[in-house]
């Protein structure tokens, strides 16, 4: 019987990392709920809406269109926002520094949680997010919430960033993460916060494969 796998947690833990792995393992799809919400944020960037403005931002979500496609020459799924490529920019500083205030607003959220209800409806799906567990599949049928300490979870994120040929200090790096991290789990509308069926899983001292192995064990326990 396939099931839903909901990893949420902080940012840069390695959920993302992970739920790829768990999805190639189990020949599940993997969806980056992340990358919606930083392509909003492309969006809204993009075309200035004002994010205390409900007709604009009414407006601008009814003009954007996201889907995902695999790419089979870099073995991943990339994120379109009406038509167009944005895997690469959607990762940009400039993106992280501005996703957590555009994720806070109600009509956002709305829209991408049902675009993701739907989306792993017929289940056989491992999502990574905020609040997978918690709000698009409280039934999921196995929860992780991850965390890792700070400095470890900036290390990773600037390696990440390197490999893409983007060099930023470490200090803007950890203070990015300690601000969405802040955002993400004060907001009014579904919180960043384990559900209490999720087991928590840090990944401070762990390697890719064991984190995999942990998932893993939990989706056949
Ligand atoms: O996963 P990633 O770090 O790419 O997510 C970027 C931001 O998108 C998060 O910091 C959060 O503000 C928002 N987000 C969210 N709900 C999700 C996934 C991401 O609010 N399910």
């Amino acid at each position: 019987k396939k099931i839903v796998i909901a990893i949420d947690g902080y940012s840069s833990c390695g959920k993302s990392t992970t739920a790829k792995l768990v999805a190639a393992e189990l020949g599940y799809a993997y969806i980056d709920t992340g990358a919606m919400y930083r392509a909003v944020t492309l969006y809204f960037l993009e075309h200035h809406v004002s994010l205390t403005n409900p007709k604009e931002v009414k407006d601008a979500l009814d003009k954007i269109d996201i889907t995902f496609h695999y790419n089979p020459k870099a073995k991943r799924n990339e994120v379109f926002l009406n038509g167009l490529n944005v895997e690469d920019e959607i990762r940009k500083m400039y993106i992280s520094n501005q996703v957590s205030e555009v994720s806070v607003v109600k009509e956002v959220r709305r829209a991408m949680v049902a675009q993701q209800q739907k989306m792993g409806k017929k289940r056989g799906v491992v999502m990574d997010g905020r609040d997978i567990g918690t709000a698009v599949f409280p039934d999921a049928e196995v929860k992780i919430f991850m965390t890792a300490d700070v400095d470890t979870r900036a290390k990773r994120r600037q390696d990440e960033l390197l490999a893409k040929k983007q060099l930023i200090n470490l200090g803007e790096i950890k203070e990015n993460l300690l601000k969405r991290d802040l955002i993400d789990s004060t907001r009014a509308e579904s919180p960043l916060r384990r559900a209490d069926d999720a087991f928590l899983l840090d990944t401070s001292h762990m390697t890719i494969d064991e984190q995999v192995e942990f998932v893993l064990n939990k989706v056949t326990s």
